[in-house]
């Protein structure tokens, strides 16, 4: 037990009884010391999981809690953060907003399709977000619709999509599924076994192992790769050439070269 009269710049977390430094707890006006009884790590960690909980009981409010609230706080005079300096909130409160959304039919069905788009897809561009119309506009009733998190993602779930499955390695020879719509690609790795998860990681050209030495790639058809900003792969050129005695099969190198650049995602294209 630690005193907290001694000064000791120590506490002890009351989760995972770890002593650690009063600065990793956070701030709570209403406890005796000032600060929270866990530390910041078992806090976040709670808060993640209560916040996947919650949104696996009722994905369509606490979705719709959760960005409510995001753009209430974007709607503040104090809150200040480009391009945000300017927009305001109508509403008084987030659960005066959140109200108001709740109970317009119209916003509901649209909210609840675009939710049920990115449980289908896991993927976090297809996540609904409350968007303004006019981006110089503030949050208000006139100026608000249901937007997917991803740019230009409004076709996102009808987009098509290939599966390039890869057998050891050898992309040169790797197969192309054709997925009619991205809504269709979780079927589609779980009708091989392939862990859905993955999806994520559409279109940023990442070669990912599914096990059974076989690799996947996902991209969308006519997509564009998300390029990752530190590199990730090395592509590497190897130039050999021979000259070969007709009579002898004797082989002479004439020229061994290696070049080589580094690479942010790969994406494949068909011969
Ligand atoms: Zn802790």
């Amino acid at each position: 037990m630690i005193d907290t009269d001694n000064k000791s710049e120590v506490k002890e977390c009351a989760k995972c009884i770890d002593l650690l430094p009063l600065a990793s707890f956070q701030d709570r006006k209403n406890s005796k010391d000032g600060k929270d009884i866990w530390c910041k790590a078992c806090r976040n960690d709670y808060l993640a999981n209560w916040r996947k909980q919650k949104f696996k009981e009722d994905p369509y409010i606490y979705s719709l809690y959760s960005s409510v609230h995001n753009a209430y706080y974007r709607g503040q005079p104090d809150y200040t953060v480009s391009p945000y300096e300017k927009i305001l909130c109508e509403w008084e409160s987030p659960s005066d907003f959140m109200n108001y959304l709740e109970h317009n039919k119209d916003w509901m069905e649209d909210w609840k399709k675009q939710v049920d788009i990115y449980l289908e897809t896991g993927d976090l561009n297809d996540k609904p977000s409350v968007d303004r119309i006019n981006p110089n506009g503030h949050y208000s009733r006139e100026n608000i619709r249901v937007k997917p998190l991803g740019e230009n993602k409004l076709m996102g779930a009808s987009k098509p999509c290939e599966v390039w499955i890869i057998k050891n390695k050898q992309m040169s020879s790797a197969e192309v599924v054709d997925v009619p719509s991205k809504k269709d690609l979780k079927q589609i790795l779980i009708d091989r076994d392939i862990p859905y998860s993955l999806i994520k990681n559409i279109d940023e050209g990442i070669i990912q192992d599914v096990g059974n030495n076989t690799q996947i790639i996902l991209q969308s058809k006519d997509g564009a790769l998300h390029k990752s900003e530190k590199p990730l792969y090395r592509l590497e050129t190897h130039y050999q050439r021979f000259l070969v005695n007709l009579d002898t099969n004797q082989e002479y190198l004439i020229v061994d070269e290696v070049s080589s650049f580094n690479t942010g995602g790969i994406r494949l294209g068909r011969k």
